[in-house]
Protein backbone atom coordinates (compact mmCIF):
# COMPACT_ATOMS: atom_id res chain seq x y z
CA UNK A 1 0.00 0.00 0.00
CA UNK A 2 1.58 3.40 -1.25
CA UNK A 3 2.00 6.17 1.60
CA UNK A 4 0.04 9.08 0.50
CA UNK A 5 -1.16 11.81 2.32
CA UNK A 6 -4.12 14.11 1.47
CA UNK A 7 -3.21 17.51 -0.27
CA UNK A 8 -5.05 21.05 1.33
CA UNK A 9 -4.02 22.54 -1.70
CA UNK A 10 -4.93 21.11 -4.26
CA UNK A 11 -7.12 19.05 -3.01
CA UNK A 12 -5.73 15.15 -3.76
CA UNK A 13 -3.51 12.77 -2.70
CA UNK A 14 0.41 13.04 -3.22
CA UNK A 15 2.83 9.77 -3.17
CA UNK A 16 5.13 10.35 0.18
CA UNK A 17 7.85 8.75 -1.25
CA UNK A 18 8.11 11.29 -3.78
CA UNK A 19 9.35 15.45 -2.63
CA UNK A 20 6.01 17.08 -2.31
CA UNK A 21 5.18 19.66 -5.26
CA UNK A 22 6.64 22.78 -4.35
CA UNK A 23 3.58 24.22 -5.59
CA UNK A 24 1.73 22.54 -2.83
CA UNK A 25 3.58 24.08 0.23
CA UNK A 26 0.77 25.85 0.93
CA UNK A 27 -0.59 22.46 2.66
CA UNK A 28 1.67 23.52 5.63
CA UNK A 29 1.35 27.33 5.42
CA UNK A 30 4.37 27.89 4.11
CA UNK A 31 5.61 29.34 0.78
CA UNK A 32 8.46 27.58 -0.85
CA UNK A 33 11.84 28.75 0.66
CA UNK A 34 10.45 29.81 3.86
CA UNK A 35 9.91 26.04 4.96
CA UNK A 36 12.33 26.48 7.77
CA UNK A 37 10.46 26.53 11.04
CA UNK A 38 7.66 23.59 12.58
CA UNK A 39 5.48 23.98 15.54
CA UNK A 40 3.01 21.94 16.56
CA UNK A 41 1.28 20.79 13.17
CA UNK A 42 -2.71 20.92 12.34
CA UNK A 43 -2.36 18.39 10.06
CA UNK A 44 -2.18 14.46 10.52
CA UNK A 45 -1.69 11.82 8.23
CA UNK A 46 -5.62 11.46 6.68
CA UNK A 47 -7.73 9.27 8.47
CA UNK A 48 -11.37 8.71 7.72
CA UNK A 49 -14.21 10.14 10.15
CA UNK A 50 -16.09 7.37 12.19
CA UNK A 51 -19.21 9.75 12.41
CA UNK A 52 -19.01 11.08 8.91
CA UNK A 53 -17.01 8.69 6.71
CA UNK A 54 -15.32 11.54 5.35
CA UNK A 55 -11.43 11.95 5.07
CA UNK A 56 -9.48 14.42 7.60
CA UNK A 57 -6.31 15.65 7.32
CA UNK A 58 -7.02 18.95 9.28
CA UNK A 59 -7.09 17.94 13.55
CA UNK A 60 -8.83 21.19 14.10
CA UNK A 61 -11.41 21.04 11.10
CA UNK A 62 -12.16 16.68 12.32
CA UNK A 63 -12.72 18.21 16.00
CA UNK A 64 -15.10 20.99 14.90
CA UNK A 65 -16.94 18.52 12.82
CA UNK A 66 -17.45 15.97 15.70
CA UNK A 67 -18.30 18.53 18.04
CA UNK A 68 -21.05 19.88 15.39
CA UNK A 69 -22.63 16.12 15.12
CA UNK A 70 -22.64 15.96 19.26
CA UNK A 71 -19.54 13.90 19.11
CA UNK A 72 -15.98 13.96 21.38
CA UNK A 73 -12.39 11.67 20.84
CA UNK A 74 -11.23 8.75 23.02
CA UNK A 75 -7.66 8.45 23.40
CA UNK A 76 -6.61 7.41 26.90
CA UNK A 77 -9.85 8.30 28.46
CA UNK A 78 -10.23 5.79 31.54
CA UNK A 79 -12.65 3.77 31.20
CA UNK A 80 -15.57 3.14 33.67
CA UNK A 81 -15.28 -0.43 34.70
CA UNK A 82 -17.70 -1.30 36.89
CA UNK A 83 -18.48 -4.66 36.23
CA UNK A 84 -21.97 -5.24 34.50
CA UNK A 85 -24.94 -6.70 36.54
CA UNK A 86 -25.25 -10.40 35.15
CA UNK A 87 -29.43 -10.89 34.69
CA UNK A 88 -30.20 -13.20 37.47
CA UNK A 89 -30.16 -17.41 35.96
CA UNK A 90 -30.96 -18.99 38.62
CA UNK A 91 -34.62 -19.23 38.87
CA UNK A 92 -34.85 -19.97 34.72
CA UNK A 93 -32.13 -22.90 35.78
CA UNK A 94 -34.17 -24.16 38.47
CA UNK A 95 -36.82 -24.14 36.13
CA UNK A 96 -35.44 -25.75 33.19
CA UNK A 97 -34.17 -28.96 35.51
CA UNK A 98 -37.46 -29.67 36.71
CA UNK A 99 -38.86 -30.02 33.01
CA UNK A 100 -36.04 -32.00 32.49
CA UNK A 101 -36.45 -34.25 35.43
CA UNK A 102 -40.95 -34.15 34.94
ZN1 LIG B 1 -1.20 19.19 -3.80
Amino acid sequence: LARSRYCRVCHEFHDLTEAWPSACYGHFGIRGEEARFYVISDSMDPIVSMATGRPHDSKSAYRKELRALGCYEVGNDRLDRRPVQAPPVRDTLRQVVQQLKG
